[in-house]
């Protein structure tokens, strides 16, 4: 089971999260049915997503979003409180040849572009605030620095984001995956930051250990050296989307009666599926006819 950890180190000037996040990406990786370069950039984002998120309190929301030039297009992931994610990314095949390294061109993929975030609190109870929205241009691509890069400008908090996605040629295709991300407070002592990177600078491959089983509270250990930390709340987190096919009844429902006939006697039917989750949903004659006895546009 996939597992975030959030906590403070250094005297609570630094704050730290850590996570594995191995069975979400292979389910966002199955649900979409991603390119092996698609797989490692919506990882990324998706473990981004829940690191950034990891102190949302019930009702709030983030929402992580990459406009891009490039191949990919677009990729979209969402954290809510209670530790669920659920992420697309527009073009799925998106992809390039892997680097003589054998890493993947993420940045390649995802080009030039917008990395926007949103945060939102009240959603689903109506009481619904103004959210608060951050963007800034994308700085590599390779979405680790695209998280701290806007961290820095749009929240004027110095960090290091370390995610990584492994992955293998056979299914379930992901090997590992999971990140981590320190967040210095203004109350930090720059000679921590330095300490921090550095023990970064030296630290084995964060996958390489994830493979070998590391657990969140290991990758923090990697990343912190010999400061000091407390773990404040941990949480299992999985790939899972709100669609339902009630849902899907009200969005037709939404299209109005003239769509719904058209569709109930040129397609005896419909079908919809979900951009977060790709869940497709098929609604029969009868389905689309009930909406027509209750709709009353
Ligand atoms: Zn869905």
């Amino acid at each position: 089971m996939d597992k975030l950890i959030h906590g403070i180190a250094a005297d609570a000037t630094v704050r730290v999260m850590a996570a594995i996040t191995t069975e979400t990406v292979r389910e966002a990786v199955r649900r979409h049915d991603t390119s092996p370069t698609a797989s490692v950039a919506l990882g990324r984002v998706l473990t981004g997503t829940l690191l950034l998120g990891s102190s949302l309190k019930d009702f709030d929301r983030l929402t992580v979003k990459i406009e891009s030039k490039g191949s990919v297009e677009g990729i979209v992931a969402e954290a809510i409180a209670d530790g669920k994610v659920r992420g697309y990314i527009k073009n799925p095949l998106a992809d390039l040849p892997q680097r003589a390294d054998g890493s993947f061109d993420v940045r390649g993929i995802v080009g030039k572009g917008m990395f926007i975030v949103t945060r939102e609190s009240g959603f689903d109870i109506g009481l619904h605030r103004e959210p608060y929205i951050g963007s800034v241009p994308i700085e590599t691509g390779e979405i680790a620095e695209d998280f701290a890069h806007y961290l820095m400008k749009s929240e004027q908090i110095p960090s290091a984001v370390l995610l990584g996605v492994l992955l293998q040629p056979e299914e379930p295709f992901v090997t590992c995956a999971g990140g981590v991300m320190i967040q210095m407070l203004p109350s930090a002592d720059p000679n921590v930051a330095v300490m921090i990177e550095d023990t970064i600078l030296h630290a084995p491959s964060l996958t390489a250990a994830i493979k070998e089983g590391a657990i969140p509270e290991e990758l923090l250990k990697m990343t912190l050296g010999i400061i000091d930390y407390e773990i404040l709340g941990e949480k299992q987190v999985k790939f899972e989307c709100n669609c339902s096919f009630d849902r899907a009844v009200q969005l037709i429902a939404s299209l109005g009666k003239t769509e719904v006939k058209a569709m109930l006697e040129e397609d005896n039917g419909a079908t919809m599926t979900c951009g977060f989750c790709s869940n497709v949903y098929t609604l029969n004659e009868n389905d689309l006819r009930k909406i027509l006895e209750t709709e009353t546009l």
